[in-house]
């Protein structure tokens, strides 16, 4: 059976809903995610695109190049700036949630950290989970691994 989750932002103007599995639960500690969130790191879950979707209100855009060279979209409420989830344009199939966005962030287990290249000193990391400089051989989001 597939589980319903919800969330949205601080304000509750922007909704959503998603009933994909995860495929995949990170922290990522890159600059451009420390930046956005005002956190040492994001927990993030990557689930199917296809099964995400806003149930209300309109929310923002900010695309930029990000430390992989892959464009980003982090999307945000124009509100109360809560980021939700991100998009990377080499992969439009796969939804990037923001893990605290979630009405229950709760279930949450990190597979990985990634992007510890730029883990800030005074973080601390779970020692028993594996850790990458940028992204896992096999989980980036570039083409050419196929995932
Ligand atoms: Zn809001
Ligand atoms: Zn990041």
């Amino acid at each position: 059976m597939k589980t319903l989750r919800t969330g949205g932002c601080l304000c509750g103007a922007i909704r959503y809903e998603s009933s994909g599995e995860p495929v995949f639960a990170l922290q990522c500690h890159c600059r451009d995610c420390q930046r956005q969130t005002g956190s040492a790191y994001v927990a993030a879950v990557r689930v199917p695109a296809t099964e995400f979707h806003i149930t209300k209100g309109k929310p923002k855009h900010y695309i930029a190049k990000a430390d992989s060279g892959n464009e980003i979209t982090r999307v945000f409420c124009p509100d109360c700036g809560s980021p939700l989830y991100a998009q990377v344009s080499t992969r439009p199939d796969l939804v990037s949630i923001r893990v605290v966005s979630l009405d229950d962030p709760s279930w949450f287990r990190a597979e990985a950290d990634i992007f510890v290249k730029s883990a800030q000193p005074w973080d601390h990391m779970n020692p028993t989970i594996p850790k990458y400089p940028t992204y896992p051989p096999g989980r980036s989001y570039r083409p050419e691994t196929g995932e």
